[in-house]
Parts: C-alpha cells; structure tokens; sequence
C-alpha cells in the first residue's frame, strides 16, 4: 500500500512547478492525507498552502529544506514543524537567498565563458518571484535548445566541474539544525542516499547530526531504490534516529516520483511522526 503521508515536496515558491494551492489540490487528488510543504531555503509559501489544505481536509505541516555545506559537500537539511516567523530563522533564510542570487551571477559568468548569453536574466524571468536554483537554470538552458534535457543539461553544465557550477558556500550543519530546533521544528536529513558519501563519512555525518540536536533521517524518498529504504532504516535505528518519508514531488514529469505513489517506511522504523497530532488518525 502506498504512504498517505508525504513531508517533502516542492511548490514554484522554490523549483517546483506548482503554485501552493496548486500543489495542495494535486496532494488531495493524489490521496495524500497528512502533507509538509518544503520549499528550498524559503517559507513564504506556508501560509497560502495551509490554507489550501484547510479547504481540502488535509493536515498540513510546515517545513523547509535548508541547503547546508558539509565537508564541502552539498546537503539538504529538512526541517519540520518549523515556525516561519521565528526571526533567527526568516533572517538566516533571507541570507541564503540573497547568497543564492550571487551565486546565480557567478553561474551566468561561467556559462557565458562557454558562449551561453544572458542566461541571467532568462533565468530570472523563468524563475519570476521564485529563488534562483539550479533546475531554474537547467530549465532555461533545455527552453533555448542548448541541451535537449533536463537530465542531461545537469550533467553537462551544473554539476561539479562543468562551466555553470559554482562551488557555493551554505550554511553550516549545526546551524541549520540549531535554527530548525530552536524555532520548535524536527530536523531531518534529506535523501541520505544521494550524497555519494563512503560509510565512514556517512557514519560521522550521523553523529554530528545527532550531536547538533538533528532527530531523522529520510529513509524512504524519491530518490532512494528500495534497497536504499532498507540500508537507511538500519542507520537510522544504529544512530537512534527517527525515520521520515516524502515524495520530493517537483511536478509532472520532473520528479522521482508522483505524490501518493510512496511506499510506507519499512516496520521496524520509528516514524518521526509518532507523536504529532497531526498524524494521529494514520495508525
Ligand atoms: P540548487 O539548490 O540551486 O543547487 O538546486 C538543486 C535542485 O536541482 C535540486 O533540489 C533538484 O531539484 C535539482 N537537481 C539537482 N540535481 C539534479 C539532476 N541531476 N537532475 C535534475 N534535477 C536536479
Ligand atoms: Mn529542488
Ligand atoms: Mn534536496
Ligand atoms: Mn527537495
């Protein structure tokens, strides 16, 4: 039976190709019951999309997803239940957006060293009000027949050594998670699966987690096989965290998978939203 639960999706808040209230409605008709809405790095869209799920009967769940560097890698840290108007948190995110359109001006310089124009402003217009992220890029550069696809556009030009990456700085582990907590919320490591990290580094980024105050992993996501679901549900009971579960649901066509579709976390998870109101009716 597929989960009726999904705390990790994306609205055109971020890179998600949804409005809110949109993504909200396509939940309902997916059949998903209790839902987190997890922009990257922006929580504007909240209030709109607990609204929206007010309409529909749906439990709603505030979140984010936090890019964090660790290691000098890339990481997403997810963070639920969290209070947007908490002021460290808003100014924090505010940084990080502004950090995130420098990086999109240096991204630009390095595609023009490549003969690619105005990929700037194309990404600003495509983006609208939105953040600027990599998929913003990725869908400017596939819509002016530079690459034919998305896929294809990341490996060749916005990833690690291609002329559209920029190695940007994010915020740090500890504090990311500091803000999650301390504005009330749970944090949770997004799609552990996906970082490519050894065993060693995984261990250690599992105690630092913890260490920090961080409370969850993702075991079961999108983006992990089902083998991955059963790998992470063991790390998670190893370092004593909870598990969580989400679509990563982008929109049509641009996702690991549909909403409604996700497999239930395996039994032997604590899921980490055991003792949350909002879920109470799921068991
Ligand atoms: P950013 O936070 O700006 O670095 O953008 C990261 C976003 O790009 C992720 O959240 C995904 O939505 C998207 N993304 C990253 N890698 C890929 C990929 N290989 N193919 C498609 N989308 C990707
Ligand atoms: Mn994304
Ligand atoms: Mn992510
Ligand atoms: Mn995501």
């Amino acid at each position: 039976m597929s989960a009726t639960i999904d705390l990790h999706c994306h609205s055109t808040i971020s890179d998600g190709l949804y409005s809110p209230e949109a993504l909200v409605a396509h939940a309902h008709k997916q059949g998903v019951k209790v839902l987190a809405l997890t922009d990257h790095d922006d929580t504007s869209g909240l209030g709109v999309a607990r609204q929206a799920a007010e309409q529909h009967g749906l439990q709603f769940i505030n979140g984010v997803e936090i890019s964090v560097t660790w290691k000098k890698r890339t990481l997403h840290i997810v963070g639920l239940k969290v209070d947007p108007e908490y002021t460290p948190l808003k100014s924090a995110l505010t940084a990080v957006r502004q950090g995130r359109l420098d990086r999109a001006k240096l991204m630009a310089e390095g595609l023009e060293a490549v003969g690619i124009k105005d990929s700037l402003e194309g990404t600003q217009t495509i983006a609208g009000n939105s953040i600027i992220t990599r998929s913003h890029f990725a869908r400017f550069l596939v819509d002016n027949g530079h690459v034919k696809d998305v896929k294809t556009v990341f490996k060749k030009y916005l990833v690690k050594g291609k002329p559209g990456f920029v190695d940007h700085q994010w915020m740090s582990l500890q504090e990311a998670v500091t803000l999650i907590r301390d504005s009330g919320g749970t944090a949770v490591i997004a799609h552990p699966g996906r970082y490519d990290l050894g065993m060693v580094n995984m261990h250690l980024l599992m105690h630092e987690f913890r260490s920090h105050g961080g409370e969850a992993i993702e075991v079961v996501t999108g983006s992990h096989t089902p083998s991955q679901y059963e790998q992470f549900a063991k790390i998670a009971h190893r370092f004593s965290l909870k598990a969580s579960l989400g679509s990563d649901f982008h929109g049509p066509g641009i996702s690991y998978m549909e909403m409604g579709c996700i497999s239930e976390l395996p039994s032997d998870c604590v899921p980490v939203w055991q003792d949350w109101e909002e879920a109470k009716y799921l068991y």
